[in-house]
């Protein structure tokens, strides 16, 4: 456990899982993939002398809340699991993401730990201020990378989930997740007018005090990612051909099928987006949906 302000720490790992701590008395941010990652966290809070009383999940990404099924039967002390509406019936009904990546009925494939992750029980965050012994747990609204993210804040510490992503991670992918580009792309310039904090903790890059760089390293990206997309649309292609043209163009490395749907799902966030600002349009051609830049 790094502690980087008087109650505010996070325990390093593949999702870094926030710690706010009241004297012995520990909420967690997130719980990471797993059981194991589950394992991990108990037992960092067991050699710290401490007792998990909450969770506090970010969003409901497998990678997140998948531990929290774990924690929660090994923690005798715990009070409470929020997440923000939405994503804490996701979390309650894991099969909901699969569903909504495959839209009908989900194959195999699609049901693996990395998109389904053991349910928990988790309900809707009640107030956008959370009390903890004297302090105050802050709610932020950021949404984009999935329906309803949010983010928290506590002794001048920040906890900004999925916001952003360090340059290596949309290098190695090609394309970052998205739910909704236009939420996101707000998200991320609002928080370029953020307050200075003490410490900015996302959970998959260093914490560090400015994330300006990374804001804009991810900015960069969706524009890249959107303007490449418009210029494919040249000629009218289906979302499907759109996955296998820009993997060719960027050398997006595709290698599963579940990692198709993220792809195939997110191109579609993209051109949602670029219909509502009326540069393309969509029609159905031949019985196949086809977009077509105007
Ligand atoms: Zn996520």
């Amino acid at each position: 456990m790094k502690m980087v302000s008087h109650h505010a720490g996070f325990i390093p790992g593949p999702v870094n899982v926030g710690v706010i701590r009241d004297e012995e008395r520990i909420v967690l941010i997130d719980t990471g993939l797993d059981d194991q990652s589950a394992k991990r966290i108990l037992k960092v809070v067991e050699e710290a002398d401490c007792e998990i009383v909450g969770i506090l999940n970010t969003h409901a990404h497998a990678d997140h809340y998948g531990g929290n099924d774990r924690i929660r039967k090994l923690s005798k002390g715990l009070e409470f699991i929020y997440a923000p509406a939405i994503e804490d019936a996701i979390i309650r009904y894991p099969i909901t993401e699969p569903v909504y990546l495959f839209g009908a009925n989900p194959i195999a494939e699609l049901k693996g730990k990395f998109l389904m992750g053991k349910p928990s029980p988790a309900e809707p965050l009640p107030s956008p201020s959370i009390p903890f012994g004297d302090l105050e747990i802050k709610v932020v609204s950021l949404p984009g990378h999935s329906i309803n993210q949010v983010g928290y804040v506590c002794d001048n510490v920040f906890f900004c989930a999925d916001t952003v992503f360090p340059s290596g991670i949309i290098e190695k992918y090609g394309l970052l997740y998205c739910f909704d580009v236009k939420a996101q792309l707000k998200t991320l310039r609002s928080l370029k007018n953020i307050p200075p904090y003490r410490m900015i903790v996302p959970s998959h890059a260093r914490p560090r005090q400015n994330i300006s760089l990374l804001i804009d390293e991810n900015l960069s990206h969706m524009e890249e990612i959107s303007e490449a997309i418009l210029a494919l649309l040249a000629v009218p292609k289906s979302a499907e051909t759109l996955v296998a043209h820009l993997g060719e163009q960027k050398g997006i490395p595709l290698k599963s099928i579940w990692q198709y749907h993220l792809h195939l799902n997110t191109i579609k966030a993209y051109l949602a987006a670029l219909l509502k600002d009326e540069v393309i349009s969509v029609f159905v051609e031949k019985n196949t949906l086809v977009w077509v830049r105007k």
